[in-house]
């Protein structure tokens, strides 16, 4: 009876958002919210690139968030490191405890603090900038994020003059779709879905990648080339087409600069010498470019995986400039895409305070370097020893370099380190 007398639970309300993830699809979200608790979470059907669909992983973030075996209260060690055994704390205690050892360390040197943190939930205010501000006004030492994107980013800035590219809706309009080091069944689901209707619509769709990925399976073509091979094919793809004089003189005289050098620089690299160096047939180096010269229009679906070798970065340069050689750029379902944030400035003084560090210069540590980092001793070359980490979105152990350092420097036994439990990166 009593449960029948209960009020009633408010209707259900939609909250819109969008995806809080580094993935390139930025999906848009619709949330069900019934007495403020999110039950559901669903893609937009009216934003076009999201289409009312989710990946699998924010699909389910309604039953993740609501799992009983979430980690909702602070947990502290009380055994040895290593050896997992942590009882619950409350997050007063929790919270004094924490203060305190930083504030401790922060009296001796606040550089011997480190914030680790990469992009596991990206949102503007709660992804960095909180978290930027404490440690600026801590005046810990900052964290070079470099460990995904940093050459591929330079290198397109150098390249293009910013993180620019094609619009991904236009790609449903090309005859040729390069997939250059993506996986984008797995990684770039609403990409692949315009590829789809690309492909559908008689385009051509070429996977470059040297992993026989899902993606490279339901392509026409994959182009298996050795890993950090990459240059070597665009250059010799551009041989093929000063060769064949697919290029696109005006193009080139009016949007370009330093042509003559690229030029000399790739007719010395024949189909011959990069298939030797690729791993892949000369006549599949000469297809390609056949296929990349006369077929409008052209576009390259470029991702990151191939500038996180040596010489990455010198290779994304030389695949953008692919585009502009044969014109590509003309039409809106031409060109490249990596990344197209430079569309999309962000203040980040203004979110991230680094004002707050007050003249302090406090050191830079790069995060694909925290193995050797955390066991290196002070020194006036280095300053102080790292006494603190406090990782968040990100998980170093698992995405560093060297892991066996990582783990060894995390094992320390004098190293506070201090991990959310909400710490779940995708990417890094
Ligand atoms: S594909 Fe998944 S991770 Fe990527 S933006 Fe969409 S919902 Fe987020």
């Amino acid at each position: 009876m009593a449960e029948l007398l209960a009020p009633a639970s408010a209707p259900p309300q939609l909250v819109r958002g969008a995806c809080p993830h580094d993935c390139p699809d930025t999906c848009a979200l619709v949330t069900t919210v019934q007495d403020g608790i999110a039950i559901k979470v669903q893609g937009n059907p009216d934003h076009r690139p999201t289409a009312g669909v989710l990946c699998n992983k924010v699909s389910h973030y309604a039953e993740r968030t609501n799992h009983p075996d979430r980690v909702l209260q602070p947990l502290k060690r009380v055994g040895p490191k290593g050896s997992g055994r942590f009882e619950p704390v409350s997050w007063d205690t929790a919270l004094a405890d924490i203060a305190g050892r930083l504030s401790a360390i922060a009296a001796r040197d606040p550089q011997a603090i480190l914030p680790y943190s990469y992009c596991g939930t990206m949102g503007l205010v709660q992804g960095e900038s909180i978290a930027a501000r404490f440690f600026h006004r801590l005046g810990a030492s900052l964290l070079d994020r470099t460990i995904c994107a940093s050459a591929g980013a330079e290198a397109l800035t150098q390249t293009l003059g910013g993180k620019v590219g094609m619009k991904v809706e236009f790609f449903a309009e090309a005859k040729l779709i390069l997939i250059w080091g993506s996986n984008s069944i797995a990684s770039n689901l609403h990409f692949w879905r315009l590829a789809q209707e690309a492909k559908r619509n008689g385009a051509k769709l070429v996977c470059i990648d040297p992993r026989r990925s899902e993606t490279a399976e339901k392509c026409h073509e994959h182009v298996q080339l050795l890993p950090g091979t990459d240059a070597a094919l665009a250059l010799a793809l551009m041989h093929e087409l000063v060769v064949h004089d697919w290029l696109d003189h005006a193009y080139i005289a009016q949007h370009t600069l330093g042509w003559e050098a690229l030029r000399e620089r790739a007719l010395r690299w024949t189909p011959e010498r990069a298939a030797a160096v690729c791993g892949i047939p000369a006549q599949q180096i000469r297809d390609l470019a056949r296929a990349w010269g006369t077929t409008q229009p052209a576009a390259i679906r470029l991702n990151y995986g191939m500038q996180r070798v040596r010489g990455g970065g010198n290779a994304v340069r030389a695949v953008a400039c692919l585009p502009a050689l044969t014109g590509a750029w003309r039409h809106r379902a031409g060109g490249l895409l990596l990344s197209s944030s430079g569309f999309f400035p962000i203040d980040k003084a203004t979110l991230q305070r680094p004002d707050l560090l007050a003249g302090r210069k406090a050191r830079t540590i790069n995060m694909v370097t925290i193995g050797d980092d955390l066991l290196r001793p002070a020194s006036p070359e280095f300053g102080p020893a790292i006494e603190a980490v406090v990782v968040y979105n990100s998980n170093p152990v698992a995405v560093a370099p060297e892991s066996g350092k990582v783990v060894r420097g995390f094992a320390r036994p004098d190293l506070f380190t201090v991990v959310p439990p909400t710490a779940t990166p995708t990417c890094c």
